[in-house]
């Protein structure tokens, strides 16, 4: 049997070439791996959970992963290893999720796919050290299950307490900072109206009223994502710097409208307005980024933009990934608004 380059455990190889390997592993899922990112995990032990918990949650979202050596430097650089606590939560939504669905929310129950569940909530592989056992084992302590397993083959089952805890987990949590479907609009009519009165037109000629509604719906699954996200990168197109506008001698293609933005407006601003600049026409780069790059399989510049906007990688939520992208770029809009009213 073959070993699994990333969680050092057993798997099967069916496409092996020093270049490029296929893998079929019970732990982490089905995955492409090149050559020089198998290099580099064979070197960096550190990082081989993280990528088997990140190649998991493609897999169980049915998105096909491809790691390669740029992919590995984001996911080091975006994300870490869920806490230990977290590591619990998941195992309880996953328990917990398990028990209803075979419709036996009180039976005694076996962890039949440990390398599966290990990998899925960001336990350290591999398996026969024991990171889902270790994450187990504390849940009895806790009282959420019992009784104690000591190997994975063992009986459990969901104490009263711990389907309390789950419920607690399962129940959506109204989001930390509520989305208002008219805050996107509107940072762009007030964005316009201060653009319009220094400079004679509007930056962003609404061309579309279907689009600007789009921006105001909710986004239900991927599809719908996929399409708000079109419509609002689509919107970001309609932004028009005049090459007098720009600084003098900048020739900046007619297509880049973010660059010549940027351009535009970190040439007219104070030293102390120019990170705003950088980091608002940033935010808007991500987003339109995130429209491109989204049906790539997890390609390193997705999963970068994702993590600079907050949201993890694969979305696991698309209502409120919808809601972090429309929030972040009202609040870009609005701080290019403030820098622009500020060079009054
Ligand atoms: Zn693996």
């Amino acid at each position: 049997m073959a070993i699994c380059p990333v969680c050092d455990d057993t798997a099967e190889i069916p496409v092996g070439t020093p270049q490029f390997k296929m893998v079929d592993c019970p732990g982490c899922g089905h995955f492409g791996l090149d050559g020089q990112a198998e290099a580099q995990l064979s070197a960096k032990l550190a990082i081989r959970a993280l990528v088997s918990h990140r190649i998991r949650l493609s897999n169980e979202r049915k998105e096909e992963i491809d790691v390669t050596a740029p992919m590995l430097r984001v996911i080091v650089e975006s994300y870490q290893l869920p806490s230990i606590s977290k590591q619990k939560d998941s195992f309880m939504r996953w328990f917990g999720g398990e028990l209803l669905r075979i419709g036996q929310p009180h039976s005694p129950f076996v962890v039949r796919e440990p390398r599966r569940i290990s990998a899925l909530i960001g336990a350290a592989p591999p398996i026969a050290k024991g990171g889902l056992m270790y994450v187990m084992k504390a849940l009895f302590v806790e009282g959420y299950i019992s009784p104690l397993p000591n190997l994975y083959a063992d009986n459990i089952q969901m104490t009263p307490k711990g389907w309390e805890r789950c419920e607690i987990l399962t129940t959506p949590k109204p989001s930390a900072v509520p989305y208002s479907p008219r805050e996107l609009p509107m940072a762009i009519d007030f964005l316009n109206s201060i653009w319009g009165k220094r400079n004679g037109e509007p930056l962003l000629e609404i061309r579309s009223a279907e689009i600007t509604v789009s921006l105001g719906l909710p986004s239900a699954n991927f599809e719908e994502f996929k399409s708000r996200i079109g419509d609002l990168a689509e919107l970001l197109r309609w932004i028009d710097v005049e090459d007098a506008q720009l600084p003098g001698g900048a020739e900046i293609n007619r297509s880049e409208k973010l660059n010549r933005l940027q351009a535009c407006l970190q040439a007219s601003t104070v030293d102390s307005d120019r990170d705003d600049v950088g980091v608002a026409v940033g935010a808007l780069k991500d987003i339109v980024t995130v429209r491109n790059r989204l049906t790539h399989k997890g390609s390193p510049e997705l999963i970068g933009a994702l993590a600079r906007l907050g949201i993890d990688f694969p979305i696991e939520d698309y209502a409120s990934a919808w809601d972090g992208i429309r929030a972040k770029a009202a609040e870009a809009l609005n701080l290019i608004r403030k820098v622009v009213q500020a060079t009054d």
